[in-house]
């Protein structure tokens, strides 16, 4: 347990360095085994996660970190597994067992080693019906996220909003969202200086939603209309 700690301790202070760029893989999974998904998993290429990497390095150029590119996202293999699934109730030593054995299947199916300090994996499930998706998580511990997407082309910027959020949980950012899902003031707003307040323009990355009223929000379509808050910079360590 003790290894387990040192090695944990590490990979949280040398995820958050920011002097080189952290290595990003997106391992997709075909959630639902249709051949559609499986058709769609065959076509993605690492370029359709670069709009992430763009999307960073104006935001870090807006906070003036001297590290000019903050990840460098690219496709790792399809997993043929499903990863557990978190509680839908918040029972503590539910959630617990959960990550344990969430842990297990991440080193199940992509191998760890030391080397993994500074290598984020995200694990995409990917299906194709209209069905509500499951939640989205980013663990810090670990360096891990899971992502519930759609496999359609047209929802992929919308994927990489999700992609996004959950890779800035693994290196220490907060949700900035209501119980009902909209962004919380001022923590959840992009600028929550504007004048006047509303509508804002850009939605904060923790937050997802652009405000328009103190009770009304719309889902950003892209990265480029997503923005990082201060709050959210200094909890990532770009800012003190
Ligand atoms: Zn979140």
């Amino acid at each position: 347990m003790v290894t387990i700690f040192a090695i944990s301790t590490h990979q949280r202070i040398y995820s958050r360095l920011w002097h080189e760029p952290l290595d990003v893989i997106v391992y997709p999974i075909n959630g639902d085994g249709t051949l559609h998904t499986h058709n769609y998993i065959q076509s993605l290429t690492d370029n359709d996660f670069t709009e992430i990497d763009r999307w960073i390095s104006r935001e870090a150029e807006r906070f003036d970190l001297p590290q000019k590119q903050p990840l460098q996202t690219r496709l790792g293999h399809q997993v043929k597994s499903d990863p557990p699934l978190l509680p839908t109730n918040n029972n503590v030593a539910a959630i617990v067992w959960w990550g344990l054995k969430l842990r297990w299947w991440v080193w199940r199916n992509t191998p760890d080693s030391e080397s993994n300090l500074r290598r984020v994996r995200v694990f995409v499930s990917f299906r194709s019906d209209e069905a509500e998706l499951p939640h989205s998580v980013g663990l810090q511990k670990g360096l891990i996220g899971v992502v519930h997407a759609f496999s359609d082309p047209s929802q992929n910027s919308q994927n990489n909003i999700v992609i996004a959020h959950e890779i800035l949980h693994t290196v220490g950012a907060t949700d900035k969202y209501s119980y009902f899902g909209t962004p919380l003031y001022p923590q959840g707003y992009a600028n929550p200086h504007r004048q006047p307040l509303y509508p804002q323009r850009y939605a904060e990355i923790m937050a997802g939603e652009i405000p328009t009223s103190s009770y009304s929000s719309y889902m950003a379509e892209s990265l480029r209309s997503t923005r990082i808050n201060t709050i959210t910079a200094r909890e990532i360590a770009w800012i003190e």
